[in-house]
């Protein structure tokens, strides 16, 4: 199979075709890209799982245009959920309620839940109208690699296995979204992201970080897997390691390998004249940037010694969540 690449403006009618006939896509979105399907589909579906790799138990998030009633597709059962709904959508946050059964058990791993997500990227939410249906989609990677935040990204770990991708830009979240449990009384952040803890409390009042702790039921499967690894191999070092971080690096470079530090720019003095991967200054910043180097990194370094950013509060929280996945 050949794999093209279109502009999503272009490519939508196309898409929509590949789509309706049981295809599978890559599609731009704010976070990161996805691989598309029809969630009314099973057939469809279970490319998404043979195509990434992906273990069947782990349950696909159903993207939904700005009109779409969302009611169709799960219970909503407290009210606190519409203002969220208000508040955050579209955007980065990703609801799980009671499923309606409308998306086929084969996207949710045969679990009483789904989840829903309104992505704002407009050459998404174009595709997402004409469709008309919920499209589910992970990240259009293969399975444990670094997530794709462009459609070259996508092109590198799927060419050759879907025929379409629909290229948007560069993604400008660039972690996944946040994922919210809204079945109890008070939210549960499941997965950490964009919209964060505080901003959830400032709509709600109050929100939960899941704790997933070794032999509980996993609430969100996909927390319990080794996740976004870059091919190259990797160290992480605290904020207050940077002298560990150096040494490791002088050790590499004598033993003939190439290493490259990864950090932050405010780290940059720490670290002067040595290869460099700087992900920016702010939270927002270090999320766009963290995948895309990621993967130019493992493109031009043996190893990739990142270094954290000595907070965990705000989109920190999902930032560190994907780097210790990736290079911890
Ligand atoms: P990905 O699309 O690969 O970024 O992963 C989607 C994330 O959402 C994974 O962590 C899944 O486990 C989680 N997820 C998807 N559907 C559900 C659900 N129904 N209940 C809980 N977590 C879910
Ligand atoms: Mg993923």
């Amino acid at each position: 199979m050949t794999t093209e690449v279109l502009s999503v403006d272009g490519g939508i009618e196309k898409a929509k075709k590949i789509l309706l006939l049981g295809g599978i896509v890559g599609m731009p979105t704010e976070t990161v890209y996805g691989l598309a399907a029809d969630g009314t589909n099973p057939d469809a579906v279970k490319k998404i799982f043979e195509v990434k790799g992906r273990p069947i138990d782990n349950p696909l998030i159903a993207h939904i245009h700005k009109d779409f009633d969302i009611n169709t597709l799960v219970y909503v059962k407290n009210d606190y959920v519409y203002k969220l709904i208000d508040a955050f959508m579209p955007g980065p946050l990703t609801l799980v309620m009671e499923s309606k059964g409308v998306v086929c058990k084969e996207a949710v791993a045969g679990g009483d839940t789904l989840a829903v997500r309104m992505p704002s990227h407009a050459g998404c939410q174009a595709l997402l109208r004409a469709v008309n249906r919920p499209l589910v989609a992970p990240s259009a990677n293969l399975s444990k690699h670094t997530s794709p935040v462009s459609a070259e990204h996508v092109f590198h770990d799927l060419n050759g296995k879907i025929p379409l991708i629909l290229d948007g830009g560069r993604c400008s979240g660039g972690i996944e979204s946040t994922v919210l449990d809204v079945t109890g009384s008070v939210p549960r952040i499941l997965r950490a992201g964009l919209i964060t803890k505080e901003m959830v409390e400032s709509i709600v009042g109050a929100c939960e970080i899941a704790q997933h702790k070794e032999g509980d039921k996993v609430k969100s499967p996909g927390v319990k897997y080794r996740h976004y690894r870059p091919k190259c191999d990797t160290a992480l070092f605290d904020i207050t390691e940077t002298d560990k971080a150096n040494a490791l690096y002088d050790r590499e470079l004598a033993n003939g390998r190439t290493p490259y530090i990864m950090c932050s720019d405010e780290l940059a003095e720490k670290f002067a004249g040595k290869n460099l991967l700087l992900l920016g200054r702010s939270g927002e910043e270090i999320a766009f940037n963290l995948y895309d180097k990621l993967l130019e990194g493992e493109k031009k370094a043996d190893i990739i010694i990142a270094v954290s950013f000595g907070r965990c509060d705000g989109v920190y929280l999902g930032i560190m969540n994907r780097l210790s996945k990736s290079c911890g």
